[in-house]
């Protein structure tokens, strides 16, 4: 599915791999008469997600209409703007004072952050020192 070409048959594919996931997922256990299980079952039904439904319902009709004009779900991924959240919200609450003890909003506070980092980068500046020692050998010979 990360794939740029895909046919229509491909599709197809996904919708049922899709949906048998998700049947899968909310099998429910059968029993003999005698009380005997024939199949364990796994989640309810009411356990699926909306996400889960989105991917096995929705997602394959999304792609069809995609490929009618050219185009094609990977372009319109929005992992990018998921993992620099993630790396926000990481950067944010991993802070000792969680964005207390300023006026400075959290948005300000990260970007400033960010562009501290990306100021540093691009100037080479160096992130650690090495410690001198000086003896007093060394002072007389200076
Ligand atoms: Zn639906």
């Amino acid at each position: 599915m990360r794939r740029e070409n895909l046919t229509k048959e491909d599709i197809i594919q996904f919708s049922q791999d899709a949906c048998k996931w998700v049947k899968e997922f909310a099998r429910p256990t059968k029993k003999t008469k005698t009380g005997k299980i024939e199949q364990e079952g796994l989640y309810q039904r009411t356990d699926v997600t909306p996400y889960m439904h989105v991917f096995a319902f929705h997602i394959p009709l999304f792609m069809q209409e995609l490929l009618q004009q050219n185009l094609c779900l990977q372009w319109f991924t929005t992992s990018g703007i998921e993992k620099k959240n993630h790396e926000h919200v990481r950067l944010f609450f991993g802070g000792t004072t969680m964005g207390g003890g300023t006026e400075q909003t959290a948005a300000y506070q990260i970007n400033s952050f960010e562009n501290r980092q990306i100021y540093f980068r691009i100037n080479k500046t160096p992130t650690s020192y090495s410690e001198k020692v000086l003896t007093a050998f060394d002072k007389i010979n200076e």
